[in-house]
């Protein structure tokens, strides 16, 4: 499928629909995110509303949120949405808050404001969170200097929120909480961890980017769905990111203050700079009006009703597919998942469940492994419905397949994961990856092919462990983005 790059800006400009035709093309590798046949990074609705989706953002395509002032139409777009939010998650009159550009912006702001919002006594900085918040928030510590202290989860894939109350010092700028978490679909105990938040005086931020537009919908369907939002007393902020269940154009998270005395540590004020007084409420400085004109065209264009109807496509699919994996032999889900995102793991020796997930992408399927414990992730959309029975049939057979082929869960990918899921190589990823990424985004390399990713160029290490990590590494790697090229 090589093929050729393009290494300098054309002498003169090509016509406009050569370029185009060009950009198609280059689609035809990715990943056939439209069939379904993926559980992540998409939240795909239809033709039809992508297409409003890009109208809707081709109006504010030019203009840029970074000045308030300025385009005064963003900031009502801004202010609407986040009023908006603020009313789903049972906010009341105070809560206030902005538009960033995603769930990560959201979470390392949230971060960073708890860390100009504590006192300036403390000199060194920590989070508490669980050992299954978003990775977003090491990011968050690793940029802000704050010492991220992972708490373990309990038996029930929570934070143990016993060990939260051991952990505070005085150096605790904030609690974390999410709702629910990306790699188990669980929903921490928020009331508990508000009350602990409010008897140590500390922040509790609720990570609700993945629920945060859906979850207040299936409670309204009458799903069991523990207290998460404004309602608990002790939260003091919520992200939620529009640009996943919210079905916006990608470019937009929510997050909202309990009030603006929170809020104010967020913005960014420089007096002496020669450009002038410059004033930034976010992280980024440019914003994208774009991404601001989809997410508020989506909230009155689904309304109430159509995120309703959403909600419950998405659970009765949700409970379909969890009840065809329970019951498969060997098969179980990692707690108690209440929302449209889960994991699920093997109880049977027999039954390496890497190897399920190789079976499964043979067939077509695009599959994110977990560990920790070891497990397939899952994540609903509407468009899951049509093609549900298909993955279970597909699942049944690849663990059919895997019990009658002790070889399988030696090979392939489940040989990579299972190597870098134990210590001491786990250590040795990081450098690998490291060394990935820079043939990835190095000057030499359009994108790696088998021959220019060679396996002797990154082994320069001794290590006789090392070098049997790299070629499984880099084979299971291209593996992995041959299978989205189909
Ligand atoms: C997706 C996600 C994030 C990060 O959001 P991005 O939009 O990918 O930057 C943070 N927290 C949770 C729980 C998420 O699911």
């Amino acid at each position: 499928m090589c093929q050729s790059s393009n290494k300098h800006i054309p002498l003169t400009g090509l016509p406009k629909d050569e370029v185009l035709s060009q950009l198609n093309q280059f689609s035809e590798t990715d990943v056939d995110f439209k069939k379904g046949r993926i559980w992540s990074l998409v939240y795909y609705l239809g033709e039809e509303h992508d297409q409003f989706l890009k109208e809707a953002y081709s109006t504010y395509f030019s203009q840029n949120g970074l000045n308030p002032l300025a385009f005064r139409s963003l900031k009502k777009m801004e202010s609407e949405v986040i009023r908006m939010t603020a009313n789903l998650l049972n906010g009341d009159q105070d809560v206030c808050g902005t538009m960033t550009s995603g769930g990560t912006e959201s979470c390392l702001l949230a971060v960073k404001t708890y860390r100009d919002y504590a006192h300036p006594s403390i000199k060194k900085p920590e989070i508490i969170l669980s050992s299954s918040a978003h990775v977003a928030f090491d990011k968050a510590a690793h940029y802000f200097n704050i010492k991220p202290v992972r708490i373990p989860l309990d038996q029930d894939y929570r934070m143990n929120t016993q060990l939260v109350k051991k952990k505070i010092n005085r150096n605790t700028i904030c609690i974390i909480a999410s709702a629910p978490s990306y790699p188990h679909g669980i929903i921490d105990s928020i009331t508990a961890l508000g009350e602990i938040a409010q008897k140590h005086r500390v922040p509790l931020h609720v990570d609700a980017c993945l629920g945060g537009y859906l979850l207040p919908f299936v409670e309204r369907l009458g799903y069991p769905i523990p207290k998460f939002d404004f309602r608990v007393p002790g939260v003091t902020s919520i992200s939620a990111d529009i640009h996943k269940y919210g079905y916006a154009a990608k470019g937009a998270s929510v997050l909202l203050y309990r009030n603006i005395d929170y809020l104010q540590s967020q913005f960014f004020i420089s007096e002496d700079w020669p450009g002038g007084v410059f004033a930034s409420p976010t992280l980024l400085g440019t914003r994208s009006g774009g991404a601001f004109a989809a997410a508020w065209a989506v909230l009155h264009y689904l309304g109430e009703q159509g995120y309703l109807e959403k909600a419950q496509d998405i659970m009765q699919t949700t409970q379909k597919i969890q009840k065809g994996i329970t019951a498969i032999q060997g098969l179980e889900l990692v707690g108690e998942p209440m929302m449209s995102v889960f994991a699920f793991t093997s109880n049977d020796k027999k039954v390496n469940i890497y190897a399920v997930a190789d079976r499964l992408e043979l067939r077509g399927w695009h599959i994110d492994r977990q560990h920790k414990p070891e497990c397939l992730h899952g994540m609903v959309m509407p468009s899951h419905k049509q093609i549900a029975d298909q993955y279970l049939t597909d699942l049944k057979q690849s663990v059919a397949e895997v019990r009658a082929n002790p070889s399988y869960s030696y090979q392939n990918g489940a040989a990579m994961y299972g190597m870098i899921s134990r210590v001491p190589l786990r250590h040795m990823v990081k450098k690998q990856i490291l060394m990935m990424y820079k043939q990835l985004y190095g000057a030499h390399t359009i994108f790696p092919d088998e021959q220019s990713m060679s396996i002797e160029k990154t082994t320069k290490q001794k290590s006789g462990l090392l070098n049997k990590v790299t070629p499984l590494l880099l084979k299971a790697f291209l593996n992995h983005t041959k299978n989205k090229r189909r």
